[in-house]
């Protein structure tokens, strides 16, 4: 097999090689296999580099000092060496598939061709071991990678049923490379979706959201809807959306989900769905549910008391939000940062009064007066800024009566 010149000259860090060399120096077999073998032969630098072997796991534990059992009863081992962790996986040929979900068994007597063989793309099944340039690609993953298609491993629909969320995996793929969905891998998804729809959301989330990231999200959204994934994920979105905006959004979690479920309706069980953290999920009820701007008469007051109810954090957000969907925000976003430039109170916190000021001022103890008047004072600072000092504030007290009392 002729070797790709970018393959040869690849990188390997020194750990990985030690790890690579120990292994075969002990009579194994080794290889650098998956994602980082793809990422080499493209020129690109692999995020991590996952090694497969034909020792097992204790055998593995039995050739280097030290040794995490990170997922053991998948074969999976790291071993920690110069300071680095390197993942090493014993060959594995899985088992039946008994739910679409995770096969029902993993066995360890293997070779590199069946390990190869589990795996979901073409691009993904190949194996190089750099000490003697030997480059195992049984499925044709070098020629696919040239083709620029991302295509199954032998039977498309045998995949896509044994493990559903590569039929997500497959559009996550080709969105971020860039690439093709092969003809018989795209035509395998529709009719997989109720196995995709078993899937744990987690699993699902990772991939989505990596799609929604990348520079190729308008094609990644497209191969969504074509394969009928986006309306097995969110239904709540209407099919004629128009997803040319999203790649506009800065490349952010809650902006870009933001900008792509704008109309989603209802929103909050989508968000729920997907299981996002609920730092995120705040956030983008926030833009959602407070998506007006202030017009573009609005005064600087105006402005204030939209900063002061949305927060400066997400109002800077809405403006993004609102910009890639199209709208001209470029004075509204200039005046609000001028606005801002001049440190205006915003907050309770912020005044120039805290709890116990205003209880001195008013002479009274802790209560519920005591929230009601810094409420009070908020409204006025936020007309008036200026009037933020200890004096004018409690001179504004002196003539303020509370509601009801
Ligand atoms: P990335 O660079 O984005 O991490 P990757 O190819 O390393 O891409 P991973 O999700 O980290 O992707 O998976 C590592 C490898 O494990 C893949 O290259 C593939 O060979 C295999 N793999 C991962 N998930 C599956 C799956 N669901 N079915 C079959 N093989 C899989
Ligand atoms: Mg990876």
């Amino acid at each position: 097999m002729v070797v790709p010149a970018a393959l040869k000259t690849a990188t390997v860090p020194p750990a990985v090689l030690e790890v690579l060399g120990a292994l075969l120096g002990a009579g194994y077999r080794a290889f650098l296999v998956g994602g980082c073998v793809r990422d080499m032969v493209r020129g690109q630098a692999p995020k991590d580099f996952d090694l497969a072997t034909s020792a097992r796991p204790e055998q593995v534990q039995a050739v280097f000092k030290k040794v995490i059992p990170t997922g053991i009863q998948h074969g999976t081992v790291t071993v920690v060496l110069k300071g680095q962790h390197v993942e090493v996986t014993t060959f594995r040929a899985e088992g039946e598939y008994v739910d679409g979900r995770r096969p029902s068994s993993v066995s360890f007597h293997a070779d590199i061709e069946a390990d190869l063989g589990r795996r979901d793309f073409t691009i993904n099944a190949m194996a190089y071991d750099p000490v003697s340039s030997q480059l195992v690609d049984p499925y044709g993953g070098l020629e696919d990678l040239q083709a620029r298609l991302v295509r199954c491993v032998r039977n498309a629909l045998e995949r896509f049923t044994e493990d559903g969320l590569r039929t997500m995996r497959a559009v996550r793929f080709a969105t971020v490379l860039d690439f093709e969905l092969e003809t018989e891998t795209f035509a395998a998804i529709a009719p997989t979706i109720p196995i995709f729809q078993k899937v744990a959301m987690e699993r699902v989330r990772d991939e989505l959201l990596k799609v929604l990231l990348s520079p190729h999200v308008v094609r990644g959204l497209g191969l969504l809807e074509r394969t009928g994934l986006r309306a097995a994920v969110v239904p709540e979105l209407p099919a004629e959306v128009d997803v040319t905006c999203v790649a506009r959004a800065p490349a952010d979690v809650v902006l870009r989900l933001a900008t792509w479920l704008w109309q989603a309706q209802p929103l909050v069980p989508v968000l729920e769905r997907l299981k996002l953290t609920n730092q995120q999920v705040l956030e983008v009820r926030a833009l959602l549910e407070h998506r007006e701007l202030p017009p573009q008469a609005a005064t600087e007051a105006d402005l204030r008391r939209w900063l002061s109810a949305m927060g400066t954090g997400p109002a800077r957000q809405l403006l993004s939000v609102v910009e890639a969907r199209g709208a001209d925000v470029q004075l509204l976003r200039s005046r609000t940062e001028q606005v801002l430039a001049s440190n205006p109170p915003l907050t309770a916190k912020a005044l120039a009064l805290d709890g116990k000021g205003i209880m001195d001022a008013l002479g009274v103890g802790p209560g519920a007066i005591v929230g009601q008047a810094s409420r009070y004072l908020l409204t006025q600072v936020l007309d008036s800024p200026q009037f933020n000092t200890p004096e004018q504030l409690r001179a504004l007290l002196s003539k303020w009566a509370p509601a009801g009392g």
